[in-house]
This record gives C-alpha cells, sequence and structure tokens, in this order.
C-alpha cells in the first residue's frame, strides 16, 4: 500500500470510530507529526538556528463541531476514557492529564478573540509519548490546523507556532519553544526545517538520506526527561547569565572567533554553556550547507561533534544516551547525536542501509550488558507538516 492509500485507509477508520463513540460522522480529519531534531539543541531560545524535520508518525483527530460550548475529547490511546470541558470555563494549568494540550489550544485562539464551538474530537496518535518526538505538539498542532479552519480563523503557519507556543507555555505550564510546532506545521516530504529563531523564518533543506543509501536510526533510550526537574531552566539561566555578561541581546550574537575573548569575562561553567549554543549555531550552518552541496553522507561529523558538545560543555546528556551513540558510532553509525532537550529521550543515529541490523543489535546488546531498560529503535523520515487528509 502506499502512503496516500494507507492515509486515506487511516482516516476512513479513525472517522468510522469517531461516529461509532460520537452518534454522527466527523466534519474532517486532520493530521499534523511529530518531529525529530537533526542539530541544534537548546539554540532556540538563545535566537538561534535549529533544524528539525516532521517524521513520519503522526497525531490524527477526527472533530464535528455541536451546537453547545460543550467539549468531548477522546483518545485511542487513553484509559481515562472522554473528557468533558466547557469552552467557557478553561483556567491556564488547572487541567491534568492529556486534554491540556487540546483544551490549550482552544483556550489560546480565545485569547486571540477567536470564537471556538464546542466539538467533539477523537485522537489517534503513532508518536510515542515521552520520548523526545513531541507528541504533544503532534496532537496541539493538528488540532489548531482544524480548528483554524473550522472556525475560519485565517491563521497563517507562523501565526499558529505562536499561538501553540502560548498554549504550551501559558496553559500546559511547560517553558517551551517554537522549534517542534515550526518542524509540525511548516515541515515538508523530503525536507529538513532550518528555522532562525529570531524571525521565525524558515528555508526546507533537502535531506533525502535514503537516496543516499542512508536511514536515520532513533534510539529511545526510555529514560523519562522531565522539563520540570531543574535541568532546563539552569541551562536557559546560564545562557541568560552569559548573554548579559558579554553584552549581547542573545548568544545568537556571539560568532565561534568571539570565544576565545569571551573565555576571560565568564565563570568556568557559563563560559562552556555559552561555547555549546555559539558552537552548535555555527555546526546547524555547516549541516545546512553540506546538506545543500553535498548531500547527507558527508554530515556525521558535525552530528558527532554536536554530541560531544552536549555531552561535554552543556552536560545535558546521560549514560545510557551516551551508551547509544557510542555504540551505533563504533558499529557503523557515520554520525550519531543525543536529540531533544537532554537528560533522557532519544538519540539518532546516521546509519548505511547495510549497517542498520547490525547497529540495532549491538545498541540492544549494550544497553543489556548495562543492565539498561531496553531501548525502542526505529527509522524515521521526513514526511509532510499539518495537513487534512479527509
Ligand atoms: P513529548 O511531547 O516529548 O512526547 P510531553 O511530556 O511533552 O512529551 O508530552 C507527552 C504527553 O502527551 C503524554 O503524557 C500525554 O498527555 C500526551 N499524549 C501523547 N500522545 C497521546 C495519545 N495518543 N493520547 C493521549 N495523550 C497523548
Ligand atoms: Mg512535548
Amino acid at each position: 500500500m502506499n502512503t496516500t492509500a494507507r492515509t486515506d485507509a487511516h482516516a476512513s477508520d479513525l472517522a468510522s470510530r469517531f461516529e461509532e463513540t460520537f452518534g454522527a460522522a466527523p466534519d474532517g480529519v486532520w493530521a499534523a507529526p511529530g518531529r525529530v531534531n537533526l542539530i541544534g539543541e537548546h539554540t532556540d531560545y538563545n535566537e538561534g538556528f535549529v533544524l528539525p524535520f516532521a517524521i513520519d508518525k503522526r497525531a490524527t483527530t477526527a472533530i464535528r463541531p455541536r451546537g453547545d460550548s460543550t467539549i468531548r475529547l477522546l483518545s485511542t490511546a487513553g484509559a481515562e476514557g472522554i473528557v468533558a470541558a466547557d469552552t467557557a470555563a478553561l483556567v491556564p494549568g488547572a487541567v491534568t492529564g492529556w486534554a491540556k494540550y487540546p483544551l490549550g489550544v482552544v483556550w489560546a485562539l480565545q485569547q486571540r478573540g477567536i470564537d471556538v464551538p464546542g466539538f467533539d474530537l477523537l485522537l489517534h496518535s503513532d508518536v510515542p509519548p515521552g520520548a523526545g518526538l513531541s507528541s504533544s505538539h503532534a496532537i496541539e498542532c493538528a488540532v489548531v490546523t482544524a480548528l483554524n479552519e473550522l472556525t475560519g480563523a485565517g491563521l497563517t503557519a507562523e501565526e499558529m507556532v505562536t499561538l501553540t507556543q502560548h498554549a504550551e507555555n501559558a496553559f500546559v505550564g511547560a517553558p517551551t519553544g517554537i522549534m517542534d510546532q515550526s518542524a509540525s506545521l511548516r515541515g515538508a516530504g523530503g525536507h529538513a526545517v532550518f528555522l532562525d529563531c529570531r524571525d521565525q523564518t524558515v528555508q526546507l533543506v533537502p535531506f533525502e538520506a535514503q537516496d543516499t543509501g542512508l536511514v536515520l536510526l532513533v534510539i529511545d533510550t526510555k529514560v523519562a526527561h522531565s522539563h520540570s526537574d531543574g535541568g532546563y531552566a539552569s541551562r536557559r539561566a546560564s545562557c541568560e547569565l552569559g548573554a548579559a555578561a558579554l553584552g549581547v541581546k542573545a548568544l545568537r550574537d556571539v560568532a565561534v572567533a568571539d570565544l576565545e575573548a569571551a573565555g576571560g569575562r565568564l565563570d568556568p561553567v557559563t563560559f562552556r554553556r555559552v561555547r555549546h549554543i555559539v558552537t552548535e549555531n555555527d555546526r546547524v550552518l555547516q549541516v545546512v550547507d553540506t546538506l545543500r552541496s553535498q548531500g547527507p553522507a558527508r554530515i556525521g561529523p558535525l552530528l558527532d561533534a554536536s554530541h560531544a558538545s552536549m555531552r561535554d560543555d552543556f552536560e545535558i546528556s546521560c549514560p545510557e544516551l551516551d551508551l547509544a551513540v557510542d555504540t551505533a558510532r563504533s558499529h557503523g553509525a557515520i554520525g550519531a547525536r543525543m536529540t531533544g532537550g537532554g537528560f533522557g529521550g532519544s538519540a539518532i543515529a546516521l546509519t548505511p542501509v547495510g549497517r542498520e541490523q547490525q547497529v540495532r543489535d549491538a545498541v540492544v546488546r549494550a544497553f543489556t550488558q548495562a543492565g539498561f531498560t531496553s531501548p525502542d529503535i526505529f527509522t524515521v523520515t521526513p514526511a509532510a507538516g499539518a495537513e487534512r487528509i479527509r
């Protein structure tokens, strides 16, 4: 079955399940992907560069507006059953469980003065939660794409990015940036999304690993990452401190050539945090250039350097991520790094097709020997951004 046929079958299956659950057919079905960040970690809130791509795993929502102010939400994954809410009574920080993601989008639309009717929603997602692939943004982006159309709000992709960021920051309570939504809303098949986080400009950069005999493996370490345990906040604080000490608006404004002089003006820890951001921004630009001029087969050393920088300078890796990266590299991957915010989540390994099984087996074996939980390993390819599929 080709991709289009699979999408059609999936959309009609979800529409049937919606009708069985809510008693009437949905008005439409909208899908939005998770994302993997190829390179550019923690550069987003330093007004720098990131290079994520939308993946071939996504959240799909079937929706039907109702005649009243009631919202009913059901996930095919959920033990929670149907969650009900009222459009007139959405309070930031008060919703627990997965409903905070769709309801956060409704609330953020209301904050923009957009009137959202009550609706029924059925969600199905194959983006694994908590693996650093942004399953939460996949839900938010599917919902905002649907409601933008159903309410006739006419928001642009850039506006939907800002709106879902507001939903995550103010309603859900997660201090996240704009990378994940930008990939999910603005991604395209066969391309990575080169995003300038200072002004939200996007350039699509060809990233067709398969054409050069490569696969991108995701190794989900199963180590839970959390924004709430202070690691993320303390890295942000170090970056702000560094920018202030160097007299720049954001670390984006520091060049690699300025680093040596910066060393004398910062304490050792802040200096290493700054050095990660400055060199990582530079690596993103180099990966973009390399993809355009030579293709994916040449980006391996930049992925490796990114991992070393996060492990040694930014100190956001963990033993499981380091083992995944080192093992993948020593068994045939041409480049590997942790991806996402750090402290757990997933690593990526760019691997020749002929070495894929060898890398998978070696990583599983190394995890067993180390006494770690067995990782999930799967391939991802750059796929379409959010869209209506029925
Ligand atoms: P990430 O976005 O990195 O996957 P988060 O903690 O931000 O991790 O989001 C994970 C949360 O998203 C889950 O705890 C759950 O609330 C929600 N979620 C993800 N997938 C689903 C799903 N299929 N059904 C219901 N909720 C989901
Ligand atoms: Mg998330």
